[in-house]
């Protein structure tokens, strides 16, 4: 075998999901479409294509011999790409457009889980500002209203006073923030504890967990500022042991691919469940049909099976192998533009690093090339991973390495990995 694979996306996670690919044993060469200028550090080949023209993906496929696809991003999930690669006899790893409305829809997600009894704060779902004024009157805060739709993550707000629940109802149906995606909302009680999350391997009913990973959403250090899609991340997770893993898997993950298969929409692809780690258990804050970024970036460095092989022997229905180390700590620093989230300035120049096994950046949102140096195209522009022996001397390692670099017109957090060192 010398597979020959496409990765849809142009992240990070992608960067991170193709260097693993290619360090497969039995793959020749690796393809990411768009993907972006710092990928070709690592041999990876850009394919100038148009990801929405399913069409022309599949052209594509055909005239480079390509043997399977990893579709990375939640949008052409949900708009069935996998579906239409599937028809044109084209083996794709992925969640069909059925399926990714797990992520695609709240209400989705929301109403299986209450079918089926899978741990998640209590909520209700509403299409009217007047009932969801109503409701959220009677319930009080703090209490979270979530667009139903994708929204970028920018779709929930966590209101800690009833004014400010009022005021994002406001935003959803009066303003229409969030256009179609805010078309319904759904509310749902607050959940105190802290957050973590659970990547699986997924085939129907069958599962593969990942290591736990945290992600650091607010843009400042102390957890400050507005939220973004992510400002770092580390694995394995120190504060929790392989129980607290076992019991999300048991209570939450396994039924939930169960359920799906009951109700016709099988899931194959990576299923994320964002949990929150509370007094009476792990509970389901959300459910991504995808990977997470940067999660990712932070989990596959832990890899020690082959990848490709892994997903390979899954879509054919075979028993797959995915082990990890356990004796290191992987913690990654996402680098953004200036102005991120909001207005991320453009055209700083974005440091190249050269890859070690300890060290690596994965890039996203740059311009430019490998020779001419790049430059910042959008907020997040790098994702630097550094490893060690725990997670102290991991996050010694990232920093230092940082600190050294130039990163004018660029910022970061400086203390990811902050919870895990608490509980060393
Ligand atoms: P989501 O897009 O649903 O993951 O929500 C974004 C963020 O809002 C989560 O990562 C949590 O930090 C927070 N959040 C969402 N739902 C709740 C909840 N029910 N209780 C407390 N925080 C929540």
């Amino acid at each position: 075998m010398s597979d020959r694979i496409l990765v849809i996306g142009s992240g990070a996670r992608e960067h991170a999901i193709a260097v693993t690919l290619l360090a497969g044993r039995t793959v020749n060469e690796v393809f990411c479409a768009p993907g972006n200028p710092g990928m070709a550090l690592d041999g990876i080949h850009l394919a100038d294509l148009d990801t929405t023209d399913s069409a022309a993906v599949v052209d594509y496929i055909h005239q480079h011999s390509i043997d399977w696809v990893f579709v990375g991003p939640e949008q052409p999930l949900i708009e069935g790409l996998v579906d239409h690669l599937t028809e044109a006899g084209i083996r794709a790893f992925g969640p069909t457009r059925a399926a990714a409305q797990i992520e695609g829809s709240k209400d989705f997600a929301k109403a299986l889980m209450r079918r089926h009894g899978i741990p998640t704060a209590a909520y209700a779902t509403f299409d009217r500002l007047e009932p969801a004024q109503q409701y959220v009157r009677e319930h009080g805060a703090p209490i979270v209203v979530k667009a139903d739709g994708l929204a970028a993550g920018k779709g929930v707000t966590v209101a800690m006073t009833l004014d400010q629940a009022l005021d994002a109802l406001e935003q959803v149906f009066v303003d229409r923030r969030f256009g179609q995606a805010g078309a319904r909302v759904v509310i749902e009680d607050y959940m105190s504890g802290q957050e973590c999350s659970l990547m699986c391997f997924v085939r129907g009913e069958q599962v593969w967990p990942m290591p736990l990973a945290q992600d650091h959403k607010p843009a400042y250090d102390n957890d400050k500022g507005p939220n973004t899609g992510g400002m770092g991340a580390y694995s394995p997770l120190p504060q929790f042991g392989d129980d607290l893993a076992d019991m999300a898997l048991e209570t939450i993950v396994k039924p939930t691919v169960r359920a799906m298969v009951e109700e016709g929409t099988p899931f194959t692809g990576i299923l994320y469940t964002g949990l929150m780690v509370t007094d009476q258990g792990p509970k389901v804050v959300e459910f991504n049909a995808r990977m997470g970024d940067p999660e990712t970036e932070v989990v596959l460095p832990l890899l020690t099976s082959d990848l490709a092989l892994g997903i390979r022997t899954l879509m054919d229905g075979g028993e797959p192998t995915f082990t990890w180390r356990r004796d290191v700590s992987e913690i990654c620093v996402v680098l953004a533009a200036d102005g991120y989230p909001g207005h991320p300035d453009k055209g700083a120049p974005v440091p190249l690093v050269e890859p070690r096994e300890d060290l690596q950046a994965y890039y996203a949102g740059v311009d430019g090339s490998i020779q001419g140096g790049l430059t910042a195209a959008s907020g997040r522009t790098a994702v630097i991973r550094a490893s060690g022996p725990d997670l102290r001397q991991a996050q010694e390692r990232i920093y230092g390495l940082l600190d050294d670099l130039d990163t004018s017109g660029l910022f970061y957090r400086h203390d990811i990995g902050h919870r895990g060192l608490e509980t060393l």
